[in-house]
């Protein structure tokens, strides 16, 4: 069965795209740590990160520092944290999240709520500068 980000990937689930190329997809998290909080994957189904082969995995890190860098243009923060937990879904996924301090990358924090007009918004900032 498909994953959930198969589904987003193929229209099927909406998403605010931050990114879209022959091997990945960017797109914000619907449950955002912060504002700018974006996922990157591969299109292709690997649950584990470190089971995508080198090459796309290369690929992958560097797309992810493109769009950090962009995410630092666009929103405020003092730089942007990187994680991988990959607990809630088996579709290998980096975290790209602008933080201004350590506490700022704890999962059990509260989600920050935004409207369909403010996802719009973060995500054609984040686009502008890629
Ligand atoms: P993890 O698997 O790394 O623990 O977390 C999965 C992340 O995916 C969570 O931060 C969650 O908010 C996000 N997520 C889960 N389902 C969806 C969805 O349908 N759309 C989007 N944009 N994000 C999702």
């Amino acid at each position: 069965m498909a994953t959930i980000f198969t589904k987003i990937v193929k229209g099927e689930i909406p998403s605010y795209k931050i990114f879209e190329d022959e091997h990945f997809y960017a797109f914000l998290d619907i449950n955002p740590m912060a504002k700018g909080h974006t996922l990157v994957i591969p299109k292709k189904e690997v649950d584990y990160l470190f089971d995508i082969d080198d090459e796309m995995l290369k690929e992958m890190i560097v797309l992810s520092k493109k769009i950090a860098k962009a995410i630092e243009k666009a929103i405020e923060c003092n730089r942007v944290g990187v994680m991988v937990v990959g607990l809630e879904v088996p579709h290998a996924h980096i975290h790209l999240i602008p933080i201004q301090s350590e506490g700022d990358m704890n999962l059990s924090n509260k989600r920050v709520e935004l409207s369909k007009e403010e996802f719009g918004k973060i995500a054609n900032d984040i686009v502008r500068y890629l």
